[in-house]
């Protein structure tokens, strides 16, 4: 399963980050995920919650932030963001456009530990 890999992958990214800071638990991890990136959120929430079992991010919130797809289109010369990913067109003047500048992100936005949040409170 892709999403296990993917899982796998950003446990291990933020344990080192933990490790890096002293240790700690986390709160909220949260990630960008763009709509060509081919991930299944509910695939990726359901790899997450086993391989995090036994580590700083057992009891974190796993946040994604959906990235549209953004093009560029030649006619219009601006970024557009696609209504959908069916039809790779401008959806101001229908010029087709290949030139994806958004959408597959595949990012660790932040980590956010529980200590940190109680050093933010004033
Ligand atoms: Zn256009």
């Amino acid at each position: 399963m892709h999403e296990l890999s993917i899982a796998t992958s950003i446990v291990e990214t933020v344990r080192e980050h933990v490790a890096g800071a002293g240790g700690g638990e986390v709160r909220r991890v949260t990630l960008r995920i763009g709509r060509l990136a081919g991930v299944h959120e509910d695939a990726l929430r359901f790899s997450f919650d086993i391989v995090r079992e036994g580590t700083p991010l057992a009891a974190a919130e796993l946040a994604v932030i959906d990235v549209p797809v953004r093009i560029w289109c030649p006619t219009c010369e601006i970024e557009v963001e696609l209504p959908s990913v069916q039809s790779f067109a401008c959806p101001a003047c229908g010029t087709r456009s290949g030139d994806i500048r958004a959408g597959r992100e595949l990012d660790l936005e932040s980590i956010e530990l529980a200590e940190s949040v109680e050093e933010a409170k004033p």
